[in-house]
């Protein structure tokens, strides 16, 4: 038996507010004059004065404002590298990432990138990076995902949807201030917040769980069900906590696995386009023959912020279509075996596959 032996992020700041202090803790590492520091911000920000103002730009430093309409494909990372290694003479001193999983992938990637020759889709896949990246920044806005604290950047490239799994990807730095996510949208923070409550329900009922997993995804369990179903905690309060629930769901999940509503759910993304959280509680909600009492909780979660999910997004699909989504739903192996166990394949046909796409 050998363990995995796995890096974390180095340094990380928590507070309401504390985001006034990312000009104190980058400019120790600032190269020089010709050597930027380039912000990846989430375009929502665009005009918005109370962020932008806080971001000091010196010397060449750059903001990049970046549109999240679509996940980051492996073709969009290369020419945001292509573009910095042509207007600048020297490699940046930091890439700052600045938004929800997007930018925080786009911001690891492209650090990758920098360091790393070749294409993006090249590195597709677990520790094929062969240098360390540049020094990257993490500041979410948005809460759930657990990309701040996670070894992977989350890519579609032209052949599949697979993370950069790598030793160099998690960040070097993250600042958790929980005030930036205070004008999220309802229905988004509902989606994005369930990825969080989704990896807790997989990495708690998979076959990969070990005490680490359990003891960092039964704390995010529990506060997603005070942040969604009680209504004991202000909004400030559940801000915060949001906030530390997504950090622990994806400290869960680096020792073990997800499950079957993320490998369903690359499947939904990969063809149709539907965003990660949106798609997870798409496939969530009908899972449970699998996960029985998270999917209780999250009908419970779903009624109580009258959240309305799309139906029949399948409906409409050829049998090629279903092709292409199983294909990808079944390539992603350590999902299943975590979630049924070694004997996967005996019960994870595609017929059933299929079925349960059509219910969506
Ligand atoms: P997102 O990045 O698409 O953000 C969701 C929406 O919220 C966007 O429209 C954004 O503009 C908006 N938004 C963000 N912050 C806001 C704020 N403070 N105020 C108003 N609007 C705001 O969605 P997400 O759910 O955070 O991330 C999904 C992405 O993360 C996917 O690409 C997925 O593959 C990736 N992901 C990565 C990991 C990882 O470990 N690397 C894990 C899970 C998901
Ligand atoms: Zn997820």
């Amino acid at each position: 038996m050998s363990y995995k032996n796995f890096p974390m992020v180095s340094r990380v700041m928590f507070g309401r507010g504390s985001f006034n202090q990312l000009d104190e803790i980058i400019s120790a590492k600032r190269k020089g004059r010709e050597t930027p520091f380039i912000y990846y911000v989430d375009d929502v920000f665009k005009g918005n004065h109370w962020l932008t103002s806080r971001i000091s730009l010196s010397y060449k430093d750059k903001i990049i404002y970046v549109p999240t309409a679509e996940e980051p494909k492996t073709s969009q990372i290369d020419e945001y590298v292509e573009d910095l290694i042509l207007e600048f003479s020297e490699r940046p001193s930091g890439i700052i990432g600045i938004g929800g999983g997007i930018v925080l992938d786009i911001a690891k990637a492209v650090s990758l990138m920098l360091t790393n020759p070749g294409e993006s889709k090249d590195y597709q896949g677990w520790d094929l990076v062969k240098n360390p990246a540049i020094y990257h920044v993490g500041i979410p806005t948005i809460s759930g995902t657990g990309a701040e604290v996670s070894r992977t950047t989350i890519l579609t490239g032209p052949e599949r949807k697979l993370g950069i799994n790598s030793d160099y990807t998690p960040f070097d730095q993250v600042i958790l201030d929980p005030e930036l996510t205070k004008d999220v949208p309802k229905d988004q923070w509902f989606y994005t917040g369930m990825d969080c409550f989704v990896h807790c329900v997989e990495s708690l009922n998979g076959s990969y769980l070990n005490a680490f997993s359990q003891s960092y995804g039964e704390k995010a369990f529990q506060i997603c069900k005070e942040v969604f179903l009680s209504d004991n905690l202000n909004a400030e309060e559940a801000q915060d906590k949001l906030m530390m629930a997504s950090w622990h769901g994806g400290m869960s999940i680096a020792y073990s696995q997800v499950g079957v509503a993320h490998a369903m759910s690359y499947g939904l993304g990969f063809l149709l386009g539907i965003k990660h959280g949106l798609g997870n509680c798409i496939v969530f909600d009908h899972l449970e023959e699998f996960y029985p009492d998270g999917v209780k909780l999250f009908k419970e979660m779903k009624q109580k912020h009258n959240i309305e999910l799309p139906k029949g997004v399948c409906a409409n699909l050829e049998d090629e279509e279903f092709d292409i989504m199983i294909d990808v739903a079944l390539s992603l192996e350590p999902l299943w075996e975590n979630a049924v166990g070694k004997n996967w394949k005996e019960t994870i046909t595609r017929k059933k596959l299929k079925a349960l796409y059509l219910k969506m």
